[in-house]
């Protein structure tokens, strides 16, 4: 069997999947069962910070990383400031099984400085294991987070703070900017976006969050690096609606992008964790537009697939087999507006605080906040689409 070495001497990989394994953190005893880490070419962990490093990293991949619960193997002051503190989560943890498939290799544990034992680089590569010999290898990430002393102890650190730290900011209203060094600030979109913010939150009727950042990056591969993800499927933008923060990553949208902003406002309106995907992204797409095009041009878009598509109705766009983005976020957005319409801030306020994603749920939440049965509501939303502007 082919050996690998895992820190504590060389182990099969059979051996440390099913390794029960407990080490203190912050005095309490954490017992979890290890997942597999395989070390990449020359990665030493065995003695002095590395060995601990390595033990506390392995300990919170190993303990529902996907869960964002409030953790001690994390930066207290981090997650105070962040309580959805590991930014690179949603793109590598998907649920609580998501090691199943997963092939991880720690590929660098050094000091983030060389010569300096302050803080330490922990980069992880995650391949999705293929599915037959002779199959693709396909890489899902590469992961940077930190290392640094807090209270004595070692804690893990993200990467935005620290990648951040030398970039220029500007506060335009309730809004902290931080933006690329090499990005030329832009004071008309951003107070666009502070406006906007003001406006929407009073409309719905909430306030505006504290410490509202946004984070203007030059391009979706710097947007990814700074969030700690060194390779990654780059994401043009980002809203992490619970730690009222937005990134933005491609030039032209820049400190205007009213679609995630919108997702940040529209948070205090869903339970504790996010409504349907549904009914959250019609919320954003309705005020706030989407992949650069605002409302209006997306209901147009819309009303030509309508067209071509006579049978399609919003049965099956609500069905999960036919969730596209395109066609999805506006019919939802469309939604909305019937809603708002009908019913102003407290049917807005039913549809976002809906808590099941099921087709059935999603229904009975619609016939509610738009007091239309569900054969009805089909008629009408397609009226409305094909009527919407004129
Ligand atoms: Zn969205």
């Amino acid at each position: 069997m082919r050996r690998l070495n895992v820190g504590f001497g060389a182990l099969s990989w059979l051996v440390v999947a099913g390794l029960v394994w407990t080490m203190k953190v912050a005095g309490q005893e954490v017992t979890s069962t290890l997942l597999p880490i395989a070390l990449g070419f020359g990665v030493d962990t065995t003695t002095g910070p590395r060995h601990e490093i390595f033990g506390l990293w392995r300990a919170y991949l190993s303990d529902r990383p996907d869960s964002a619960r409030a953790n001690r193997y994390w930066s207290n002051a981090e997650q105070r400031r962040w309580p959805r503190y590991d930014l690179t989560g949603g793109y590598i943890y998907q649920g609580s099984d998501w090691a199943a498939d997963t092939r991880i290799t720690l590929v660098e544990l050094a000091p983030a400085v060389p010569g300096d034992s302050d803080v330490y680089v922990i980069r992880t590569l995650y391949v999705r294991a293929p599915d037959s010999v002779g199959a693709a290898i396909q890489p899902r990430a590469l992961q940077r987070v930190y290392a640094v002393r807090e209270r004595g102890r070692w804690v893990l650190a993200g990467a935005l703070p620290r990648l951040t730290a030398s970039w220029p900011r500007a506060i335009i209203g309730p809004i902290t900017f931080i933006y690329s060094p090499s990005h030329r600030f832009d004071r008309r979109k951003a107070e666009r976006s502070a406006r906007f913010v003001d406006s929407l939150s009073r409309a719905i009727g909430v306030t505006v969050p504290r410490r509202l950042t946004f984070v203007v990056a030059p391009s979706p591969d710097e947007l990814a690096r700074i969030t700690g993800l060194d390779f990654c499927l780059s994401p043009l933008g980002r809203a992490y609606p619970d730690d009222a923060l937005v990134m933005s990553g491609l030039p032209s949208y820049g400190e205007w992008y009213p679609h995630e902003l919108a997702h940040v406002i529209f948070r205090s309106l869903e339970g504790k964790l996010p409504g349907p995907p549904f009914f959250v992204e019609g919320a954003a797409t309705w005020v706030g537009g989407s992949r650069g095009r605002d409302y209006p041009t997306l209901v147009r878009e819309l009303r030509a697939v309508l067209r071509e598509r006579p049978t399609l109705t919003l049965d099956s766009i609500v069905a999960p087999h036919e969730w596209t983005d395109s066609i999805s976020y506006t019919s939802a957005a469309v939604l909305f507006d019937m809603a708002h319409e009908h019913g102003g801030q407290r049917a807005i306020r039913q549809l976002l605080g809906a808590t099941d994603a099921s087709v059935t749920g999603v229904f009975a939440t619609l016939e509610q906040a738009i007091g239309l049965p569900r054969p009805e509501l089909n008629v009408a939303w397609r009226h409305r689409v094909m009527t919407a502007g004129e």
